[in-house]
């Protein structure tokens, strides 16, 4: 068999995604690689179609207990023989697994990293033909990354007390540089293919809503989409109690999952959600890690993370299956000082000194401040993103919520003048809140306090409300006219630009949104159908009866609904409408061990619910909305 029909045979895919031929190619070369690919775009295939054509046995590590587990549960749905050896399982268990891979049952082994340095497996690894380790998750070998597992630094050594050197293969969806070099070094790898692909993920929406109230928006979101999975993620426990109760009260399904609860409750939880028993998940970024579930329609921030690493890694848990999703962070400036406490009251390393303390910090601070302006830009979005994760200039996207939205440009020099006027007549003593509170008059008790009503900038902007006059000096700190200091009180610094911007050689445009509120909306709903964009209203029905049997198999096998088939494989049955088996062959992610599982209970199903007509339940080019 070649890659190519592997994939079509296990997976049900007929083609490989952007770089996946060119990682397994090289492996079946005997080439070390590198593959950096945001999730979702298939990492595992990358190894997995190899690991099946290589002669002997295929070492994954993976640093989750769960992660592995899912993974070994979807082989063995696709009819591939692998196990997972870590923890949770007995002395006695590990003992008859690796038994069983002495005789050659398991094409693929998970491991656990801290397994390696154990006598018991080192020894099984010596005995056996190891073709290929790979390191998935690899940047946790990065004392850089925020992931940092120090039994990711063993695996060399592992590999070093084989009797012959595999294929090592690592992946990650970790793209900085410094995590990358160290990736490459610490783990030898030996003249790599390494492949980057591209960080966008087309099926993800990406939207920043500032709304009145968090609440409200999240209730009308969640309630709106009823009956999908989401995640919401909260940035404190209390906040995810909060959100918890608020669902409870307007009695949506939802579960919790923050660290303050024990683990058979966060297990449970996490089960709830996974097995599509519980549709929506509120949690801290506690969770996540490790959960492979394609069918996340939606991730919703109810705060704003500490930086656009978290964001994007938690945001990119949506539509892993490629279908439509949504990442909506709601932003407040609120949120900043939360991430900011969240920063400073954050455990750290022991053995950092202080040199490597402050280093952390700072760039914690640069990390934070690069998210904050996530939310305040008026750009695309994933333009954004991109360019943040080293991809250079995109263009406009015309798929976030900013593309969406008309905005009109503002030439607001003279303003901005004032501002740099008026935090060098402070002596750039103030924050934020306090400036824009002199500019535009206010009167409150901690501005008479400060006794700001004498200074000749008081009131100077007045015709401007203070949303405006905030919006204004954040437009400045993106322009990088004004800084703020990297402390607790965020001080307004003027940079060498302001002078030019005091004397009007510089100006500067505000855009703000033209839209109304309502019409916003209105877009919003135009955007946001989903599986209706393919679908009409009979397709949709019928991909809630095939969704009843995936969720009748599933619980038959004890397994989540979504390693059975993905929400993708469903659409495209509605769509194909298959009524015998070389038919349903042809559906996306149907692969004839599957086939032969779980083919005939969807392929009647669908003949059920059509009466045996090929009618059509999809919208056609021109009907799409
Ligand atoms: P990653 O590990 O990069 O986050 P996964 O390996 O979990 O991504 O793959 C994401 C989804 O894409 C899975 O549902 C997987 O089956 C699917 N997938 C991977 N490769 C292909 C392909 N060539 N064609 C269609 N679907 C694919």
């Amino acid at each position: 068999m070649n890659p190519r029909e592997v994939l079509k045979k296990y997976f049900g895919y007929d083609s490989f995604r952007e770089g996946q031929k060119l990682l397994i190619d090289s492996i079946l070369s005997g080439r070390d690689v590198l593959g950096i690919m945001p999730t979702g775009a298939g990492k595992s295939i990358c190894y997995q179609v190899p690991a099946l054509l290589l002669s002997g046995i295929t070492l994954v590590v993976s640093p989750l207990i769960s992660l592995m587990k899912d993974q070994v549960y979807a082989l063995n749905q696709a009819g591939i023989h692998a196990a997972y050896i870590n923890s949770s399982l007995t002395e006695n268990q590990i003992w008859k697994a690796l038994k069983l891979a002495r005789q050659g049952q398991y094409k693929i082994i998970y491991v656990a990293p801290e397994r390696l340095e154990t006598e018991g497996f080192l020894n099984f690894a010596r005995q056996v033909k190891i073709s290929m380790v790979t390191v998935d998750e690899a940047h946790c070998i990065s004392q850089w990354g925020q992931d940092f597992r120090p039994s990711y630094l063993k695996i060399v050594q592992f590999i070093r007390q084989l009797p012959n050197r595999p294929i090592v293969s690592a992946f990650t969806a970790t793209a900085t540089t410094l995590v990358k070099e160290d990736i490459l070094c610490v783990l030898g790898l030996l003249n790599p293919q390494v492949l980057v692909t591209g960080f966008d993920r087309k099926n993800l929406f990406f939207a920043v809503e500032k709304p009145k109230s968090k609440d409200r928006y999240l209730m009308d979101y969640v309630k709106k989409h009823s009956g999908e999975s989401g995640i919401i993620y909260c940035a404190t426990r209390k906040n995810v109690e909060k959100v918890y109760e608020l669902l409870k009260k307007e009695s949506v399904p939802a579960a919790k999952y923050h660290a303050g609860l024990s683990n058979e409750e966060r297990k449970e939880n996490q089960e709830d959600f996974i097995y599509d028993r519980t549709p929506v998940m509120v949690s801290t970024n506690a969770f996540g890690m490790g959960i492979d579930k394609s069918n996340v329609r939606y991730v919703i921030h109810y705060n704003m993370p500490q930086s656009m690493e978290n964001y994007y890694q938690e945001a990119g848990r949506a539509g892993r299956d490629g279908e439509p999703s949504w990442c909506v962070l709601l932003y407040s400036p609120q949120d900043v000082v939360i991430s900011r406490f969240l920063i400073e009251n954050k455990e750290q390393n022991p053995e950092y000194g202080p040199g490597e303390l402050e280093a952390i910090r700072e760039q914690d601070e640069r990390r934070l401040g690069t998210m904050h302006y996530y939310c305040l830009t008026a750009g695309c979005l994933r333009e954004y993103i991109l360019r943040y994760f080293g991809e250079g200039k995109t263009g406009a996207c015309s798929h976030c919520s900013n593309c969406e939205k008309e905005f009109e440009e503002l030439d607001v020099s003279r303003e901005a003048s004032c501002v740099v006027d008026c935090i060098r007549e402070c002596r750039q003593r103030y924050g934020i809140n306090v400036i824009a509170g002199i500019l535009s008059g206010s009167n409150t008790a901690k501005l008479r306090e400060y006794q700001v009503q004498r200074l000749v900038s008081y009131g100077v902007l007045k015709e401007l409300t203070e949303a405006r006059v905030k919006e204004i000096i954040q437009c400045m700190m993106m322009e990088e006219i004004l800084t703020a200091t990297r402390d607790k009180y965020a001080l307004l610094r003027l940079t060498e630009k302001a002078q030019a911007v005091y004397k009007g050689e510089l100006p500067v445009i505000l855009r703000v949104p033209k839209v109304s509120q309502q019409d916003q909306k209105g877009t919003k709903q135009k955007s946001k159908n989903r599986r209706s964009d393919v679908l009409n209203s009979k397709g949709l029905d019928l991909f809630d009866e095939l969704r009843k049997v995936r969720f009748a198999l599933a619980k038959e096998e004890g397994v989540p609904p979504y390693i059975i088939f993905s929400d993708k494989t469903l659409v495209d049955m509605c769509v194909k409408l298959p009524f015998s088996r070389e038919e349903m062959l042809g559906v996306t992610g149907v692969g004839e061990h599957k086939y032969e599982k779980y083919g005939l209970r969807f392929q009647e199903a669908v003949r059920a619910y059509t009466g045996g007509r090929k009618e059509k339940y999809y919208f056609g080019d021109g009907e799409s909305l």
